[in-house]
């Protein structure tokens, strides 16, 4: 296998190829060649982006050893060369880290930063597609037709909290389940909470000390039942596609803790109609919670989680109040319920992809007949993260990313790998 060039960028970002060095990657600590090949980088929202503070590490093929970057020359200038890693669009997870020397103490901002280098053919990424379904493809999203989109729905429900939440997120925080609501079609976002019984340390709407800014603004004003009702009923009635509605959204905190209220808003909305999907993105701690919903007839849940190991999970989500194993009761009764049941696994290679962790989580797939897995490349600063998984968890050696899918959908011939949501006419098992 040809081994990728080693890809450095200079301090303004301008992207460079090392004339002589190849491009190691990163798997927890370890740096190693990576056996497996890289895949061209996605053209549909795929970036390159420099780290500011951290120098490249190369492989000298004459030597066989690994070299640190400190400094590079070029047209005479000197300068301390950045690491270039990729930034995948949805669809794809990860499978290295790049190989870097951190030299700075800030945390990097919360992207999923994967291993690249330079093919024969242009920028490659260290990353598999895990989900092929167009409908979620950047393409669609953010187009010149949206703020038609946003006008016109704005103007049918003018007195909707959410809807003017959701138009701040269609319009400056990109966000594709938002601007779905707007589009009228598959899966749209109901932001319903803006407190959380964890603390993750990676968390996406509320920043942790220490840490970078958090990636999105969490929910101010609490949304009301009549407005999420008639949003939901709204979305359910008209939406094209595979019609969804989900609570749980990236913008807010763990919906579970007004799960009362969000029954009722289910109730409503089912009193409007019978059509689509209501799902909810949880974390999965207030089992009684999660019961009401299911009464209603919540009919997927998707639990986020990054360990099957009680340690690991609980150094990163720093729970308050309950444990992994309220969330294993939580699982055990949306299986009871018949509700369609995915993991959000967030993704380190080296950390998830370690034969136990990857043991302890295929024994929790076939335990409650998981659906699907959503592998999702954890948005953090590897250094942050590993920090934190350095001698936790269920240990083993890294089997690879790749290995790690290949071993659960051999052993689980039922289960779906995919980053998005299924609808209602997608949930059929893989074997069937
Ligand atoms: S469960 Fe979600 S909202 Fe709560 S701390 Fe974790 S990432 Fe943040």
């Amino acid at each position: 296998m040809t081994q990728p060039k080693l890809l450095l960028a200079t301090p303004e970002g301008l992207v460079l190829e090392h004339p002589t060095l190849l491009a190691p990657v990163r798997s927890g600590d370890d740096l190693l060649l990576a056996d497996e090949p890289p895949i061209p980088l996605p053209d549909c929202g795929g970036r390159l982006a420099h780290l500011p503070g951290h120098r490249p590490i190369g492989f000298n093929p004459k030597t066989g050893h690994l070299a640190r970057l400190d400094s590079f020359e070029i047209d005479g200038r000197r300068f301390a060369p950045n690491v270039v890693a990729a930034l995948l669009p949805p669809g794809y997870t990860r499978t290295f880290l790049p190989a870097a020397a951190k030299v700075a103490p800030d945390n990097l901002p919360q992207w999923a930063y994967t291993a690249a280098g330079w093919g024969e053919s242009g920028p490659v990424v260290f990353a598999v597609r895990t989900d092929e379904r167009d409908h979620w493809n950047s393409s669609h999203f953010s187009t010149p037709e949206l703020q038609g989109r946003v006008d016109a729905l704005c103007a049918r429900l003018p007195n909707n909290g959410v809807v003017r939440h959701l138009t701040h997120c269609a319009l400056v925080e990109r966000c594709f389940t938002a601007q779905n609501i707007f589009y009228g079609r598959d899966e749209g976002g109901l932001p319903s909470s803006n407190t959380c019984n964890a603390r993750c340390l990676g968390c996406i709407s509320e920043r942790r000390p220490g840490g970078p800014p958090s990636s999105m603004s969490r929910l101010d004003d609490l949304p009301t039942i009549e407005d999420l009702a008639e949003l939901g009923a709204h979305h359910l009635t008209h939406a094209t596609g595979h019609a969804m509605v989900s609570f749980g959204q990236g913008c807010e905190g763990e919906p579970l803790t007004r799960a009362s209220e969000l029954a009722e808003a289910m109730r409503r909305m089912r009193q409007v109609t019978p059509r689509g999907s209501i799902n909810i993105n949880t974390n999965g701690s207030l089992t009684k919670g999660l019961s009401l919903l299911l009464d209603q007839g919540l009919d997927a849940v998707r639990f986020s989680l990054n360990s099957a190991d009680p340690a690991l999970y609980g150094a990163y989500y720093a729970p308050q109040g309950y444990a992994l194993a309220d969330v294993r009761r939580s699982i055990g009764l949306a299986r009871e319920a018949g509700a369609y049941i995915a993991l959000n696994l967030l993704s380190m290679p080296g950390v998830n992809d370690r034969l136990g962790e990857v043991e302890r989580l295929r024994d929790l797939v076939v335990e409650f007949h998981v659906d699907q897995i959503q592998t999702r490349s954890l948005c953090i600063d590897p250094e942050q993260y590993l920090a934190l998984a350095r001698g936790r968890g269920a240990g083993g050696d890294p089997i690879g990313v790749r290995a790690m899918i290949d071993l659960l959908l051999e052993e689980a011939p039922w289960l779906r790998i995919g980053n998005f949501a299924r609808g209602l006419d997608e949930r059929a098992p893989r074997n069937s």
